[in-house]
């Protein structure tokens, strides 16, 4: 597998007192006491203390206290049809290089699937269709063409880069989709890179940042990759 030429993937954002905001968003919710007072009390400096309430409050289906934490991701490397199943998801926040405002100069950059490129004789079509495409997308912005008309030539497979946001809530459930076999490998293995920078930081993610077969105990897809009991 040549995974490596796929996503590149770096956590940019994420709050300082993450743990903290969380635990006092859980607990605001059960003390009779204000928010202020939960997050300077003493509890909220120990760890485990905390954790073992987030972990009870978030099991029990309780998913507005972890709203509360957004994280930012700088993303490259992914194809257009990458980004367009990425976009599907509507609680994340996107800024993504326009094809509208940013010309292609020379042969621009795309992503080949591992599927064509273990097939030499393929891989070597692939490439000679794309570099044909560039061509034209060239002629045509050479005669005038806008570069936002121009774009209609281009491919799936063009490579592009974004920023993109969400909130923990919104996360959990981008990898729940996203990790599962089913999703296509490219989305799988950016996000899967998106989970390993956050795990990087923050290790209690991982038991929640799986595919959903994981942490639901079974599979409810109709064609099922067999990791789980099928849903009855
Ligand atoms: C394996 C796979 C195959 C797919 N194939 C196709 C396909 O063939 N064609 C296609 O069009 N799409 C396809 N999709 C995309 C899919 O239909 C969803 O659009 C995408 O996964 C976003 O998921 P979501 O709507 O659950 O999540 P998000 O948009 O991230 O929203 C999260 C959750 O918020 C809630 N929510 C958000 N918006 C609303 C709303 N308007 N009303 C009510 N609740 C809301 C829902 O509970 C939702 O699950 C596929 C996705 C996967 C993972």
């Amino acid at each position: 597998m040549q995974e490596n030429k796929y996503a590149q993937v770096r956590l940019i954002s994420k709050p300082k007192d993450l743990l903290k905001t969380i635990y006092t968003a859980c607990r605001t919710c059960y003390s009779s006491d204000s928010p202020l007072n939960i997050y300077d009390c003493e509890a909220a400096q120990d760890k485990e203390k905390m954790l073992k309430l987030i972990n009870r409050v978030i099991s029990s289906g309780h998913y507005s206290t972890i709203e509360h934490i957004q994280v930012s991701f700088a993303i490259s490397n992914i194809s257009r049809a990458c980004s367009h199943q990425l976009v599907r998801h509507r609680h994340m926040s996107f800024s993504q290089k326009s094809q509208r405002y940013v010309k292609e100069k020379g042969q621009f950059e795309y992503i080949t699937p591992d599927t064509i490129e273990n097939i030499p004789e393929l891989k070597e079509k692939f490439d000679s269709f794309m570099n044909k495409i560039s061509d034209f997308y060239i002629e045509l912005t050479q005669a005038g063409i806008p570069a936002e008309d121009a774009r209609a030539v281009l491919p799936n497979a063009t490579s592009t880069s974004m920023v993109a946001s969400l909130n923990l809530r919104e996360l959990i459930h981008l990898a729940n989709l996203r990790l599962c076999t089913r999703a296509q490998k490219e989305i799988r293995i950016l996000v899967k890179r998106m989970c390993d920078e956050i795990i990087k930081e923050e290790e209690w993610l991982k038991d929640y940042l799986v595919p959903k077969c994981e942490r639901f105990g079974y599979c409810d897809e109709d064609k099922s990759c067999g990791r789980k009991p099928v849903k009855e």
